[in-house]
């Protein structure tokens, strides 16, 4: 070991804010994103996630940006307290990201593995809206919020759902953006009939299941039917459902014409059915 003194100035300068070495450290599991490796590292140090960051010497507000984006300052802090290497600290976060797969990358946790989680293990794997099985130990992830028992959701949901899951990955690592597009549309077309507002890629990472496996699987059958055609036969067709489908569809003067028809027809629809029932 190096004592202090024969040590650069630069190296003093750093010996002065690297914190103590922790107690017991945890090795990383491949795939663990920060975050959960350091709450893993609390609990075997008997503390609590803002306690170890305390001790580290980083901001807690920074806590769960840090998966994100982590300086080499902090990176070299938790490496010297956890007895690693700052490298497998930063491989712990997510790599550069296009802005494609930055959009469908979760902030915040919205799904996770049951089985794993039991372990304390979170992937970074599970924060993408494309994640839809455990890479770990296969099992399907479920959502932070909403049903929570496997039968309820019906299976036809849960194969379709897993499809559009896929074609997600696929769109959002294509080179071009045409495929993102039309899976998004897809997503509008599913969010504007379970009346769910907000941005698309918001609805694909959503914690309640029955908003997302929805969506999800929206991408899936939109390879398969046409979503004009989809929209007029639908039945729950109201006016933030025209406004939503006229935005998904505005990039496509055809369609949107047949879109914007089906208010009109469904008004002419239900005037006939008025005027025959007071005959
Ligand atoms: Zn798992």
């Amino acid at each position: 070991m190096v004592a202090p003194c024969e040590r650069s100035s630069a190296a003093r300068e750093d010996c002065a804010v690297t914190p103590r070495p922790l107690p017991k450290t945890v090795v990383p599991f491949p795939n663990e994103l920060l975050s959960g490796w350091l709450s893993r590292l609390a609990a075997a140090n008997y503390c609590d996630d803002a306690e170890l960051l305390a001790h580290i010497e980083i901001d807690t507000t920074y806590g769960t940006a840090l998966d994100f984006s982590i300086d080499a300052a902090a990176a070299e802090k938790i490496a010297s307290a956890a007895r690693v290497a700052p490298d497998v600290v930063r491989s712990l976060t997510f790599p550069a990201m296009t802005p494609r797969e930055a959009s469908l990358t979760a902030l915040m946790p919205f799904q996770h593995c049951r089985q794993c989680s039991r372990e304390g293990l979170s992937l970074r794997h599970w924060r993408r809206a494309w994640a839809f099985d455990c890479r770990v130990c296969g099992t399907r992830l479920v959502q932070t919020l909403g049903k929570t028992r496997d039968e309820q959701i019906p299976d036809k949901l849960i194969y379709r759902a897993r499809r559009g899951a896929g074609m997600l990955e696929c769109a959002a690592r294509s080179r071009g953006p045409k495929k993102l597009r039309r899976a998004m549309r897809a997503v509008t077309f599913a969010m504007s009939l379970k009346t769910f507002r907000g941005d698309p890629s918001f609805a694909v990472q959503n914690p309640r299941s029955e908003v997302r496996l929805f969506c999800l699987a929206a991408i899936a059958a939109a390879r398969s039917q046409p979503l004009a055609k989809a929209a007029i036969i639908s039945k729950s067709i109201d006016e933030y459902a025209r406004v939503a489908l006229l935005r998904a569809f505005e990039k496509e003067p055809r369609l949107l014409a047949a879109v914007d028809h089906i208010p009109q027809r469904r008004a002419t629809g239900a005037g006939l059915m008025t005027g025959k029932s007071h005959n």
